[in-house]
C-alpha cells in the first residue's frame, strides 16, 4: 500500500524550502502582515468558539478511541498544500516526521489538531455527534464563524500565490 504521508512529507519539504527563501521578503510587507495577524485572530475566536461550545471534548473522544482518528483520517493530510503548511510555519508549527496515532492524519497530535492555518474540510466539518450536541442558533454561529476564517485564509492564499507567481516560483497547490 502507498504511504500517503510521502506526498504530505514532500508538500512540508516544499512549505520550508519557500519559508526559507520568502519569510524575511514576506515579512517586510505590510499588507502580508496584517492579513497574517487577521487570520491569527480569527482562528483564535473560532477556537474560543468551539471551546464554549465543548467541541474539544467532543472531537478529542474520536481523536483518542476512534481508530483512524474519526474524521481526521490519514488521507486528509494529503489534501493539504503547500501554502496552507507554509502560514503555519510563520506561527512556528512544527510538523510531525510520524502520525501520533496509526492510521491517523499526520497532523493529529495527542490531544487534537495541531495546526493553526487548517484546510476548508478541517474547519467546516460537522460530524452528526456535534450537530446533534448544538442547538440550531449555536451551529450558526460556528459556521459563520467559520465562514469568516475561512475567507480571510483565502485571501491569504491569494495573497501568496501572486507573491509567489510574480517572482516565477510556481508552486502546485492541489492535493
Ligand atoms: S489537519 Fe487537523 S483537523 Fe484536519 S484531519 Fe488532520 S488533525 Fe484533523
Amino acid at each position: 500500500m502507498k504511504d500517503a504521508n510521502k506526498d504530505v512529507f514532500s508538500k512540508i519539504e516544499t512549505a520550508k524550502g519557500l519559508y526559507d527563501r520568502f519569510a524575511q521578503a514576506l515579512r517586510e510587507i505590510p499588507g502580508f502582515c496584517i492579513l497574517l495577524e487577521d487570520y491569527r485572530k480569527e482562528i483564535g475566536q473560532s477556537r474560543c468558539m468551539m471551546e464554549e461550545l465543548g467541541l474539544p471534548e467532543i472531537c478529542s473522544h474520536c481523536a483518542v478511541f476512534v481508530p483512524g482518528g474519526g474524521c481526521c483520517g490519514t488521507e486528509i493530510a494529503t489534501w493539504y498544500d503547500p501554502f496552507t503548511l507554509l502560514i503555519n510555519l510563520f506561527w512556528g508549527i512544527d510538523f510531525p516526521t510520524r502520525p501520533y496515532y496509526k492510521d491517523s492524519c499526520l497532523f493529529l497530535a495527542k490531544d487534537g489538531c495541531m495546526l493553526m492555518a487548517r484546510y476548508h474540510f478541517c474547519v467546516n466539518y460537522l460530524c452528526h455527534r456535534i450537530t446533534s450536541a448544538l442547538s440550531e442558533e449555536d451551529l450558526a454561529k460556528l459556521t459563520s464563524q467559520s465562514g469568516r476564517e475561512l475567507y480571510i485564509g483565502w485571501r491569504l492564499e491569494v495573497f501568496l500565490e501572486e507573491f509567489f507567481h510574480s517572482r516565477g516560483v510556481f508552486v502546485g497547490i492541489m492535493g
